[in-house]
């Protein structure tokens, strides 16, 4: 099968807490970057996965630099 380049993947974050799988598993801290249109279950414990946000949003980034900026004057 050949890799699309371009292929969408999502980050899926799978944050079940508690007792599943028989109480063997206390948290489930999977997480996996499906292809765009897999059922987005977790393998380990079958609870729904949760969709991550890929890469930081232009005001994180800008937050993120800003501190950057002010950690280097600080001194
Ligand atoms: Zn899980």
């Amino acid at each position: 099968m050949k890799k699309k380049v371009n292929e969408i993947t999502t980050l899926y974050k799978c944050r079940s807490e508690g007792s599943r799988n028989n109480g063997l598993l206390k948290s489930c801290d999977f997480q996996f970057e499906f292809v765009d249109g897999f059922p987005p279950n977790c393998p380990l414990c079958g609870q729904k996965l949760h969709v991550i946000s890929k890469g930081r949003s232009v005001s994180e980034l800008m937050r993120f630099g800003y501190n950057l900026h002010t950690k280097k004057e600080d001194k």
